[in-house]
């Protein structure tokens, strides 16, 4: 490999922009040339091409979002898309991508591999649902942001001894519900992965407003359903009317925390370090402090396993 591309794709993350400035750097100090491919990979099949110097990525490592932006890319999903991809990377001497990006992007880097340009898969997502890395890049951040909202709603709830619902994002997978509600002490964190009893749930936070308890959050993920429905079915159960508190694309924005500014470096460095040893169609992640390269089809077909350790934590605390 000796050109090398690199793309964020899908919804973007905090630490993109962190993962981009080390793959740039990365490759320049290995020897390599490299290229920024806007608009991910719609840019790529518009030719959206630039070289990519030492500078060009400087004052990024601090800023939210992704500077080469990011996209969805219907055209991209069916061969002959892919084919023409790969003809613009090969008209343009690149043999090696790294893709910032979810899962759905990760089989798009599939793809352009069995076309044989080689690439590497980079976990871009909030949401922390890409299996054989503990962390995606930006779930740290998200989840910070979250604590702190919930933190703030706590100061207003505990002062009118009101109870709140707040919903966060996640899509299928509660990691963004469970290190928020157990890193700000919620009373109940509703996940797709654990089933619950709302009912319960309502009766438990009645009786706990009786003993004198002043504020009561409940934390739900999307993927469950919406925190209106939740707060409905409090209020049915238990006369207590939770207010609600949709996080929404917050979550997504902000400077990224030193965790996923680190964890985009690492992964950045060792996906470039692949490409040059000739991999290719690997996911980058770090495992229990170890850099793992999984096959795409693998990661692609594999559910993350959820912490129940950490939410059986969560419940023991939150009486
Ligand atoms: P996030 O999880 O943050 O939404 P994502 O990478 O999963 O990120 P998607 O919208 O699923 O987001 O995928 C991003 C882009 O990757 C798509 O717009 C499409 O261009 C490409 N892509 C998705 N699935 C495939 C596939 N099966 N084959 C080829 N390309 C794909």
């Amino acid at each position: 490999v000796k050109k090398i591309a690199v793309l964020t794709s899908g919804g973007d993350s905090q630490g993109m922009n962190a993962a981009v400035r080390a793959v740039v750097r990365s490759a320049l100090f290995r020897g390599l040339e490299v290229h920024g491919i806007q608009r991910g990979y719609q840019g790529l099949l518009n030719e959206e091409l630039r070289p990519m110097d030492i500078r060009s990525v400087g004052d990024i490592i601090q800023r939210g979002g992704t500077i080469l932006q990011t996209a969805r890319c219907k055209e991209f999903t069916s061969p002959e898309g892919q084919q023409r991809g790969a003809e613009v990377l090969r008209k343009h001497g690149i043999d090696g991508l790294v893709v910032i990006g979810g899962d759905g992007s990760y089989q798009g880097a599939n793809k352009l591999s069995k076309l044989g340009i080689k690439t590497m898969g980079l976990p871009g997502t909030i949401d922390n649902d890409i299996p054989f890395t503990d962390y995606t890049i930006g779930f740290d951040t998200a989840v910070s942001v979250a604590v702190d909202a919930i933190n703030k709603l706590r100061d207003t709830m505990t002062s009118h001894e009101r109870s709140s619902v707040v919903e966060v994002m996640g899509r299928h997978c509660g990691d963004i519900a469970l290190y928020s509600g157990l890193a700000s002490g919620a009373e109940a964190i509703l996940v797709p992965e654990v089933p619950f009893d709302v009912k319960q749930i309502a009766l438990h936070m009645k009786e706990n407003f009786k003993n004198g308890k002043r504020h009561g959050i409940v934390v739900v993920a999307e993927g469950v359903c919406s925190g209106e429905e939740i707060a409905r079915t409090i209020a049915e159960h238990s006369g207590i009317e939770p207010r609600v508190t949709v996080l929404g694309h917050i979550q997504r924005g902000g400077s990224p925390t030193h965790n996923d500014r680190i964890l985009a470096s690492r992964l950045a460095d060792y996906a470039v370090h692949k490409l040059q040893e000739g991999d290719s169609g690997k996911a980058i992640g770090i495992h229990r402090g170890e850099f793992t390269a999984t096959d795409i089809d693998v990661v692609v077909s594999t559910k993350k396993p959820f912490n129940t350790e950490l939410y059986n934590l969560a419940m023991r605390l939150s009486q």
